[in-house]
């Protein structure tokens, strides 16, 4: 399996960002869904081709998506391109403020819109859907002491599965990790990890995008897209 993980990285080179992720962002994200199954590449927005060749995004069988302040940047012929490979069967994870990525909403077709609340305080990410292989061996409830609250309504299809529910202590609770299916491709959607909060050196919400990544991994991605044939009756008409 190999995983990329895209990063729009602008306004995280700083010593702040360092001072929580002394690896960045990335290689914190990075070094929770790797292991002896998988290869992983990060990337950035601001390398060549905006992070993903063809031949990265041919090779990628899961990509995860964190952004926040670039979303425009990123061309529509790359979100085209993305978009036909899920659909051709490549997982996907979108991040936290990832929300508003052209990719996801192209997937999802809706604004994606929120509402949110920077001011640290404490979010319950509760495991409602204890069985799915997203949530193995995630405790019912994740305290995290600091997090950037986001709010319902959250203007998204209905999901296939709602694995957990985020209640924020400012009283608003969040669809916080949502699956979806987009032709032969896995979508995973998950709220916590925001980046002035250490959430992803959390064990649990590592284990929670290490299994995300393994769940929307398919090891049979179409090598075109579908097509509409007209078919020859099985029986004599
Ligand atoms: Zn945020």
């Amino acid at each position: 399996m190999h995983i990329t993980v895209w990063n729009e990285y602008k306004h995280q080179d700083n010593e702040y960002i360092h001072s929580i992720y002394p690896d960045g962002l990335l290689g914190a994200i990075q070094q929770a869904v790797e292991g002896k199954d998988a290869t992983v590449t990060t990337v950035k927005l601001t390398d060549p081709h905006q992070g993903l060749t063809d031949e990265l995004l041919e090779k990628t069988d899961v990509l995860i998506w964190w952004a926040h302040v670039c979303h425009d940047e990123v061309s529509d012929e790359l979100v085209a391109k993305i978009h036909a490979r899920v659909l051709r069967g490549m997982g996907v994870i979108f991040l936290h403020s990832a929300h508003l990525a052209k990719p996801f909403k192209a997937l999802m077709g809706t604004g994606c819109t929120l509402g949110w609340r920077e001011a640290a305080e404490r979010e319950r990410l509760w495991t409602i859907a204890p069985a799915h292989p997203i949530a193995k061996g995630v405790p019912p409830c994740v305290v995290l002491e600091h997090e950037e609250a986001y709010c319902e309504p959250f203007d998204i299809p209905e999901p296939d599965e709602t694995v957990f529910i985020g209640w924020f202590k400012g009283g608003n609770v969040f669809r916080s990790g949502v699956t979806y299916r987009r032709g032969r491709g896995k979508i995973f959607y998950f709220q916590p990890g925001h980046e002035s909060h250490p959430t992803y050196l959390d064990p649990n919400i590592r284990k929670i995008l290490y299994n995300a990544v393994r769940w929307a991994y398919n090891p049979e991605i179409a090598e075109k897209p579908a097509e509409c044939p007209c078919l020859p009756p099985d029986e004599q008409l």
